[in-house]
């Protein structure tokens, strides 16, 4: 490093009221690590930002610099853009303050927290906002790509319930976006990622929720898994918007209602969530179970905040992970068929296939009302791969991918960027169909120079 590039870094640890971490800091390796642990990258410099200025300061310097800029909210996404080599980490995590207005329904949720942070502060008033389904994940990250979980039949999506938000563009002017104020911008961080400035803060609506709601899971035995498909797939044309079943298709986890001799083997697996009336989630849900001869079920009445912890051992910090996802409009014979095939040689024991249900409230909104376009989709189909030892990478990815290639006939256009691998670039205008050219109008407004381009990049020109 030039002795005038320490002089500006002393100069900036001066400035800003976080931390700037160095490669040679103790906690440097600590600081860069992120969720996906097949993601190993060396910024040449971290700031750990505790206010908006600090935001300002840090892209200020990357420019002055001529450093890549990566953006750290919660750092879970897949594809490990939160960290970049040789440049400048604008880590948010230590902004995690929530502040809830439980008159007016409003949470204000500062860009470094996770889905835990906001769901416990919002349920100590009764109210939540549709999230995910691992709490330790980023709000940040999550939003700006449209955000997805248990509530999202019934209340939309995480960006249907945004009503405003604190960024810091390229330029470092500190701006709001909402309907009223920089109402492009708006329409554009609602599902267009972090390509368009930084988020400090956001603005969400609340619902009531709970703070008790009927959950849990039932589990088949793998050789039922087309009956179980089959008659997934008409259940769900008539569910209510309060439920949501998901299928995994996994080695059975060593879970206390399933006979040992199952541990370790495939199941079809149903998680299941109501939000309502107790009796009358148990009334939607009963239908479930004959499915087919269950191993067992552990349904039952949960605190909110604990079924939205209930898969962070299965999706944890530290492993190495490779996803691929499609759209999906409908659920094909074909479709059905290849699931099994594949579910049927998970060729590692911590891989798992799932299909996602996420028509509701978020079908209900136009296409072009924000970013997030493919409004039609009503399953998302993933493959999770998860190992721990860096000699399975090629076993993971290449079942991920093949998976992902047998499945693309049966898939609708698009995909969900937020389940992205860092080599889909070239899918990111599927992404956002139609509104792909308003998306590009407004990058070269907020970022000509894309200098926020460590993200699934919508590039300034077309
Ligand atoms: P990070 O890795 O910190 O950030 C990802 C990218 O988002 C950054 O590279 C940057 O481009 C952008 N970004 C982050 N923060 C900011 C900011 N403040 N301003 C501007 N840009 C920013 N998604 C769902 O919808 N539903 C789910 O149920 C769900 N479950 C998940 C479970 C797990 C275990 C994981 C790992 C992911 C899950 N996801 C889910 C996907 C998740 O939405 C994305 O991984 C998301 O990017 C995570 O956000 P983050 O802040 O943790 O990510």
């Amino acid at each position: 490093m030039t002795t005038l590039l320490n002089e500006l870094i002393e100069k900036l640890k001066t400035n800003v009221k976080g931390h700037v971490v160095l490669p040679d800091d103790p906690n440097y390796d600590e600081v860069r690590q992120i969720w996906n642990a097949r993601i190993d990258r060396r910024p040449a410099v971290i700031v750990q930002c505790t206010q908006a200025d600090d935001v300002a300061r840090a892209i200020a310097f990357a420019q002055e610099n001529k450093l890549e800029i990566s953006i750290r909210g919660g750092g879970h996404n897949v594809a490990g853009t939160a960290v970049c080599d040789n440049g400048v980490m604008i880590d948010l995590s230590m902004m995690k303050n929530v502040r809830i207005d439980a008159e007016k329904r409003r949470a204000y949720v500062e860009a470094g927290a996770t889905l835990g942070d906001f769901d416990s502060a919002a349920q100590v008033h009764g109210l939540a906002t549709p999230s995910g389904n691992v709490s330790e994940t980023g709000i940040a990250g999550l939003t700006l790509g449209g955000g997805f979980g248990w509530l999202s039949r019934k209340y939309g999506m995480t960006i249907d319930n945004l009503v405003s938000a604190g960024v810091v563009t390229a330029d470092g002017n500190k701006i709001q976006a909402s309907e009223t104020e920089n109402a492009d911008l708006f329409w554009a961080i609602r599902g267009g990622g972090g390509n368009f400035g930084v988020v400090t803060e956001f603005e969400f609506k609340l619902h009531p929720v709970g703070p008790e709601i009927l959950a849990g899971l039932i589990a088949f035995p793998f050789s039922q898994a087309k009956q179980i498909l089959t008659q997934y797939r008409k259940f769900v044309e008539s569910a209510p918007d309060e439920l949501t079943v998901w299928v995994l298709f996994c080695k059975a986890p060593p879970l206390p209602f399933l006979p040992e001799n199952v541990h370790g083997k495939e199941v079809v697996l149903l998680p299941v969530f109501y939000v309502g009336d107790i009796a009358e989630g148990e009334k939607q849900i009963e239908p479930l179970g004959r499915f087919g001869d269950a191993y067992g079920e552990q349904i039952g009445v949960h605190p909110y905040v604990e079924w939205q912890q209930a898969f962070n051992a299965m999706l944890s910090h530290g492993a190495r992970y490779y996803w691929k996802s499609h759209n999906l409009t409908e659920l094909r014979d074909e479709v059905l068929d290849t699931i099994v095939n594949f579910a049927d040689k998970l060729p590692l024991p911590q891989c798992v296939i799932s299909l996602i249900l996420v028509d509701g409230a978020p079908s209900r909104v136009p296409a072009n009302a924000t970013a997030y376009y493919h409004r039609d989709v009503k399953f998302l189909l993933n493959t999770d791969g998860r190992w721990e030892d860096v000699a399975q990478d090629e076993i993971g990815i290449q079942w991920s991918r093949a998976f992902f290639q047998a499945t693309a006939p049966y898939a609708s256009a698009g995909s969900y960027v937020n389940f992205m691998t860092e080599e889909e670039g070239d899918r990111v205008a599927a992404v956002y169909g139609a509104n792909y050219d308003r998306l590009v109008q407004i990058k070269k407004r907020y970022d000509p120079d894309n200098i926020f381009h460590l993200n699934q990049n919508i590039k300034p020109q077309s």
